[in-house]
């Protein structure tokens, strides 16, 4: 039994460890020359030792920054190696033929968050909470969704929507294609947060509003609008997934800085239909609503209490059920 005056100083340790905590986040976890700064640490990734995975259509040179992490690097070694077999299966092959990852320990029981970079080679930096289990890595979402901003080249900020909403849109689909999410899983999330992307009073266009919702959840509204308008252009036969794949074989990928206007000219070349240069010019620049309780009633989307029914039998059904197929 502890005593008021011991309780009260738990109590202050455990407030001063949050305080210093918040102060330096990664105090004690990996040394800082891995987690400062908003910048890739290319030099001190260099000296460290690497493990080397072949991936489709690349190589992925994974680092361990220095620390101790709960589960066996192997278990590590094949999350990433599921995240990029995701990100293979939506864009037919890994986007970049070099990665550097950089895997830093810091605390916690789940994944803390990651970065891309491409301005010295492909780079992502993924925060590893030191005690996350197996499942933690199952259920993470924070790997696919760095790989996939390998996919896009490097946008001007004001643009930073297109290519935060591809990884919010695509990351769940890759990983439903690739078997490792269900589809009423994904639908269900997009039904539950995409209402976070609708613009509010004052909005200027997913170009001139910088909020968070606007520039994840909003550019997801626009690349799921995309996706069914390339469906329905192309008779269900080609989808996002082929025009950004064009993106990747005409050399675009996060090596490269292009302007927006080069990248969604290029998709929409690799699809034969002006969708996603005709879509920009009604929302870049100004609010745009669509009913999305239309459109998931249109997809054929039925929420049942905790559960999701699928209508084959509503006019978009066909799309919805091509936009998540394993793709050829
Ligand atoms: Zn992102």
């Amino acid at each position: 039994m502890k005593s008021a005056a011991a309780s009260r100083a738990v109590a202050l340790a455990a407030a001063l460890a949050l305080v210093l905590a918040s102060a330096f986040p990664f105090l004690a976890g990996a040394q800082s020359e891995f987690t400062r700064g908003d910048r890739m640490p290319y030099d001190a990734f260099d000296k460290l030792s690497k493990t080397d995975l072949d991936v489709p259509g690349g190589v992925i040179h994974v680092a361990f920054a220095p620390g101790e992490i709960a589960l066996p690097k192997e278990k590590v070694l094949d999350w990433v190696k599921a995240s990029a077999r995701a990100v293979a299966t939506y864009y037919g092959r890994f986007p970049v033929s070099d990665l550097k990852l950089l895997i830093v320990p810091v605390n916690g029981t789940r994944v803390r968050g990651g970065t891309t970079w491409g301005y010295r080679g492909a780079a992502i930096r993924v925060m590893l909470g030191r005690d996350a289990g197996e499942d933690a890595l199952r259920r993470d979402w924070v790997m696919v969704h760095e790989m996939v901003h390998l996919a896009l080249p490097d946008l001007a900020e004001r643009h930073a929507w297109l290519s935060e909403g591809l990884a919010v849109y695509v990351e769940p689909i890759a990983r439903a294609q690739a078997g490792d999410l269900t589809v009423a899983e994904i639908w269900q999330a997009m039904m539950r947060d995409m209402p976070q992307g609708l613009p509010e009073a004052g909005d200027r266009g997913l170009d001139n509003t910088g909020t968070w919702g606007r520039k994840y959840w909003g550019g997801a509204m626009f690349c799921l609008l995309a996706d069914i308008e390339i469906r329905k252009a192309t008779g269900n036969r080609l989808g996002l997934q082929d025009a950004m794949r064009g993106v990747i074989s005409a050399g675009g990928n996060h090596e490269h800085d292009w302007p927006i206007a080069r990248v969604l000219a290029t998709a929409d070349k690799a699809v034969g239909a002006d969708v996603l240069e005709r879509l920009y010019r009604e929302m870049g620049g100004k609010p745009v609503t669509p009913d999305l309780a239309g459109l998931w009633r249109d997809l054929g989307l039925r929420p049942r209490g905790e559960a999701l029914e699928f209508d084959d039998a509503a006019p978009l059904a066909a799309i919805r059920k091509a936009i998540t197929a394993r793709p050829n």
